[in-house]
C-alpha cells in the first residue's frame, strides 16, 4: 500500500485497502474557520439537533482566519457565531481573534490596517496554525473545511478538505465516508540552487500534469530529496495538491517531521503520541514522475490557472503590484528569503507583506541582521508590512481587506491560487511565483529571475 493507503486502511479499521475502495474511516482532527464554521455548525445542528454535542471536544479545532481584518460586519459577526458555539459547547481549541469569551469583534478601520488588531490567543491561517499549535500528527486523518487542508500532509499523515454538510456530519460522528485515491508518485532528488524554493518544485510539478492533473488522487513526495527540505518546504509543496486537483500530498516521516511535531505538540500540551506509516515494497502508483531538484530553475504560473508553468527568466511582464503571504508563502521562512532579496534595495511597485501568523510576525520583529530586524528591513525595502496576520488578499475579500485589488491590474503574489478574480478584482491577473521571485520582480516592476539579485 502507498502511505495514504496505509492511513486510509487503520483509520477504515481494515488490514488493507486498495484505491477505488469506499470506506468509512474515524477523524482524528476536524478544523474549521469563519468563512464555512458557521455553515457547518448550521449543518450540525439542522441534522444532530439544536443541543447536540460535538462528538469529541479535543478533536475539534476553530481558527478563525479568513474575512478577519475588514469592517463587514457580515464578516465580524461569524467570528461571534463561532465564539457562541464554542462557548456552549466547551471547546478547548478555539484560536479567537479577542480575548473576552463574552465579547464580540469588531475590526476597527480608524486603526488603520498595518497595526495588529487581534488579542493573545489569535493563531492566524488555519493551516500555519494548525502545525505551530500543535494539531497535525503522523498517520492521522485531518478533515478541514479548506481545500488547502491538504498542506498538512507534509507531516505524514491523511489531510483533505472537505464541505460544509461532510464537516457537519464529522462533528456529529467522527466519521466519514471516502473512496481511497489513487496515488502519482513524485520522486524528488538531489538539492536545490541557490535562488530555487520549494514553491518552483510545486509550480514545475503542477506545470507537468496540469491543474486538474492529480483530480482526487494522492501526490506522494518522496526520494533521497525530501531530506534537503525544510518541513515549511514540504508545507508550500503539500498545500497546493489541490491546485491540481489532488484530493491530498504526503511526504514521508523523518527526523524532521519527528523533531517538528514533538516540539510543537509539546509546547501546546496537544496530544503527543501517534503513529508514522513507512514505504513498503508493494505501493501501486498510477503516475511516476522523477524531479532532478538541481535542475530546476524559478518558476511562475502565469494566469489564469496554477498549471500555466513558465521560466521566470523567459518572462517579460509588467507588473503593477507584488504581494507576499499565505499559508503556502507567507511563513517565516518565506520572509526570510523574500528579505535576502530586498535587503538594502527598494522595491518599485506597491509590495503588500502578510505573515500567516502572529508568530511569524513575532519572528520577523525580532530576527536581527545586523542593526536592522528582518521586518525593520523590509519596512525601509518599501514593503508594506501588516501585523494583521490572516488570509488578506490571498482570496480577494471584502473591499477593504489589506492588499485586494479593487481594480483591475497584474500582481506577482507568493500565494497558491490565481483563477480569475482570486485576489480581487476579476480583470486582474496573478502570476504564482516563489518568495524570492516575487521579491526580486518588485524590484524592477517586471517578472524577474531572483538570481539576478543572489549574493
Ligand atoms: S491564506 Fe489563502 S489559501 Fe491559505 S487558507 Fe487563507 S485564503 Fe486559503
Amino acid at each position: 500500500m502507498t502511505l495514504t493507503e496505509k492511513i486510509l486502511a487503520r483509520a477504515a479499521g481494515k488490514a488493507k485497502v486498495e484505491a477505488g475502495d469506499n470506506v468509512w474511516v474515524s477523524a482524528d482532527v476536524l478544523m474549521t474557520h469563519d468563512v464555512c464554521g458557521p455553515g457547518t455548525i448550521g449543518v450540525f445542528k439542522r441534522e444532530f439537533g439544536k443541543t447536540a454535542k460535538v462528538w469529541d471536544k479535543q478533536r475539534v479545532v476553530i481558527i478563525p482566519d479568513h474575512y478577519i481584518f475588514t469592517a463587514d460586519s457580515k464578516s465580524n459577526r461569524n467570528v461571534d457565531i463561532l465564539r457562541d458555539f464554542v462557548r456552549e459547547q466547551g471547546l478547548p481549541y478555539f484560536y479567537d481573534v479577542i480575548d473576552n469569551p463574552d465579547g464580540n469583534w469588531v475590526f476597527d478601520p480608524s486603526k488603520g490596517l498595518l497595526k495588529k488588531q487581534y488579542g493573545s490567543n489569535y493563531a492566524g491561517v488555519c493551516h500555519t496554525a494548525l502545525p505551530q499549535k500543535g494539531h497535525t500528527r503522523p498517520g492521522e486523518i485531518l478533515f478541514g473545511t479548506d481545500s488547502h487542508t491538504c498542506m498538512a500532509g507534509a507531516f505524514n499523515e491523511f489531510a483533505t478538505g472537505i464541505g460544509n454538510t461532510d464537516a457537519g456530519f464529522v462533528m456529529g460522528t467522527g466519521k466519514l465516508l471516502l473512496k481511497v485515491p489513487e496515488t502519482m508518485h513524485f520522486r524528488l532528488e538531489g538539492a536545490l540552487q541557490p535562488g530555487v524554493m520549494a514553491k518552483d518544485i510545486i509550480l514545475h510539478c503542477i506545470g507537468e500534469i496540469g491543474f486538474d492533473g492529480a483530480t482526487y488522487r494522492a501526490m506522494q513526495f518522496d526520494g533521497s530529496g525530501v531530506a534537503s527540505l525544510s518541513m515549511d518546504d514540504r508545507m508550500t509543496i503539500a498545500n497546493m495538491a489541490i491546485e491540481a486537483g489532488g484530493k491530498n500530498g504526503i511526504f514521508e516521516f523523518d527526523a524532521q517531521t519527528k523533531a517538528f511535531v514533538d516540539y510543537r505538540c509539546k509546547l501546546n500540551g496537544t496530544k503527543a503520541t501517534y503513529q508514522p506509516v513507512e514505504r513498503d515494497a508493494n505501493e501501486k502508483f498510477v503516475y511516476d514522475m522523477v524531479v532532478d531538484l538541481s535542475k530546476l530553475e524559478p518558476t511562475v504560473a502565469c494566469h489564469p490557472d496554477p498549471g500555466q508553468r513558465k521560466k521566470a527568466k523567459e518572462m517579460d511582464v509588467k507588473l503593477d503590484r507584488a504581494y507576499i503571504g499565505s499559508c503556502t508563502g507567507g511563513k517565516t521562512s518565506d520572509f526570510l528569503e523574500f528579505a535576502r532579496v530586498l535587503k538594502g534595495k527598494r522595491v518599485m511597485i506597491d509590495t503588500f507583506g502578510v505573515p500567516a501568523t502572529p508568530e511569524i510576525v513575532h519572528d520577523l520583529q525580532t530576527a536581527r541582521w545586523g542593526e536592522k530586524t528582518v521586518w525593520q528591513i523590509l519596512v525601509d525595502a518599501g514593503v508594506q508590512m501588516t501585523e494583521n496576520a490572516g488570509c488578506a488578499a490571498c482570496l480577494g475579500g471584502p473591499v477593504d481587506t489589506f492588499g485586494r485589488m479593487n481594480t483591475p491590474m497584474k500582481c506577482i503574489s507568493a500565494t497558491n491560487r490565481n483563477f480569475p478574480g482570486r485576489m480581487g478584482h476579476k480583470e486582474s491577473q496573478v502570476f504564482l511565483a516563489s518568495p524570492a521571485t516575487v521579491a526580486a520582480s518588485a524590484l524592477t516592476g517586471k517578472i524577474t529571475d531572483p538570481r539576478e539579485y543572489w549574493s
